[in-house]
């Protein structure tokens, strides 16, 4: 599909607004991936997962150029998209219907933005993709942009189509599925029943039929400063936060010593993590502030809700009033930055069935990282998680898709094609 890269804009024009120099040394190396293009079935999926990864759409910032070109794709396909934005308008989601609008549709869903790459050792341009040793390096080239060429590489072969097959292109997943949950109420308001949502996450094009849940947090830890030989008449932040730390610490060790039964998840607990803290500002002042934040990856709703229940209780019984006893002012506070269910498909689940059946590949498992599927199956739409790529290699530097997998994806998506374009429902 060679107007898409006649359509790549120049270089220099990509990387606008980006620190290059520290790359454009390995960069210089020969890239090969024309030759191996041509010894490619799915040549036209990597030239378009190499499109998508030139557009740094990094959580961030804005996902609109993205959307754009999606969009023009679309309509040169005669097909109309719906904008769903954020509040600001700097980003959005995006759902398109191919074929008619009956029931029975599949939906391919896959975020646009990707995890920043600040820090990180990567040896070229992450946004320059390059091929090596049968991979495609960049970021979100597994995580997942891969996924979305392939759809849209197989547009023009979706005609004829008995049954529908939409397309969900969501904002901010990397940041707490901050994007998907008004995009999925509009097409749960607006869309006939769906037969099932594919969230294509690199899973190795394996089913997953159930992920954690998170809940993402922040407590603000204020304090009350004197000199730090005066500590009995300060209220220190940076001390308080330790205990807090030290209690969400000891309630997960708690959750795991309690698990017994094989949940199928690795590890097979609830876990709590504090990931950041900052706090202070000199050894000899008592603290004003100290802030973390943290995150509970919940195998179920209630472990998440047990433990912030538990956590605000110990707050305000037994922290809260030691505090105020030595200042007014002191206080704690804590916020939900984000928050996605855990997702658990039915036994059953037509979804998990019809993936199967699409890759040939049998069984099922479960993963700890969480994903939209939870929120797509509690809007009543059957859904399972299978995509390509490797989730080890995922928010990596060096990020990479195994060139295979993107022959898998196309092979998946044509007997999707094939299967809405047939008679009969059954696979
Ligand atoms: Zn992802």
């Amino acid at each position: 599909m060679k107007r898409f890269l006649d359509g790549r804009p120049a270089r220099g024009a990509v990387l606008a607004g980006r620190p290059t120099g520290e790359f454009d040394k390995v960069n210089s190396k020969p890239d090969v991936s024309a030759d191996i293009n041509s010894n490619m079935k799915s040549a036209d999926t990597l030239d378009m997962t190499r499109r998508l990864v030139s557009i740094d759409t990094v959580s961030r910032g804005s996902n609109l150029e993205l959307v754009e070109f999606v969009e023009s794709l679309l309509d040169d396909h005669g097909v109309q998209a719906l904008r769903v934005p954020s509040d600001d308008g700097v980003k959005s989601n995006l759902v398109a219907t191919i074929g008619p609008d009956e029931a029975g549709g599949i939906i391919l869903s896959g975020h646009t933005d990707v995890v920043p790459v600040d820090g990180q050792p990567w040896s070229a341009d992450p946004f320059d993709p390059w091929v090596a040793d049968g991979r495609l390096f960049g970021r979100g080239t597994c995580d997942m942009k891969a996924f979305i060429a392939a759809a849209l590489v197989a547009l023009p072969r979706m005609k004829s189509l008995r049954r529908p097959i939409h397309l969900a292109l969501s904002y901010d997943e990397e940041v707490g599925c901050l994007g998907a949950p008004r995009m999925i109420d509009r097409i749960a308001a607006e869309l006939p029943p769906c037969r099932a949502a594919i969230v294509g996450e690199p899973t190795g094009m394996q089913s997953v039929c159930a992920h954690k849940g998170i809940v993402a947090l922040r407590t603000r830890v204020t304090g009350y400063e004197t000199h730090s030989s005066q500590t009995h008449r300060g209220v220190s932040a940076v001390m308080i936060a330790a205990r807090l730390v030290t209690f969400l610490d000891d309630a997960a060790a708690r959750l795991a010593a309690e698990c017994t039964a094989q949940t199928g998840f690795e590890p097979p607990y609830t876990t709590v993590h504090v990931g950041v803290i900052r706090g202070g500002t000199a050894i000899n002042i008592v603290s004003r502030e100290c802030e973390f934040v943290w995150d509970i990856r919940a195998i179920r709703e209630a472990d998440a809700k047990t433990l912030l229940d538990a956590f605000e209780m110990y707050c305000r019984d037994e922290i809260l009033p030691e505090m105020r006893r030595r200042h007014a002012g002191a206080g704690v506070a804590t916020e939900i930055l984000a928050r996605a269910p855990a997702f658990e498909a039915a036994a059953d689940s037509p979804a998990v069935e019809l993936v199967q059946r699409l890759t040939g590949l049998g069984g099922s498992r479960k993963v700890s990282y969480a994903a939209e599927a939870g929120l797509f199956d509690a809007a009543g739409i059957p859904t399972v998680v299978c995509g390509p790529g490797s989730i080890d290699q995922a928010h990596q530097p060096d990020e990479y898709i195994a060139l295979d997998q993107l022959d898998a994806i196309d092979g998946m998506l044509e007997r999707l094609i094939a299967l809405q374009q047939s008679v009969h429902q059954a696979a």
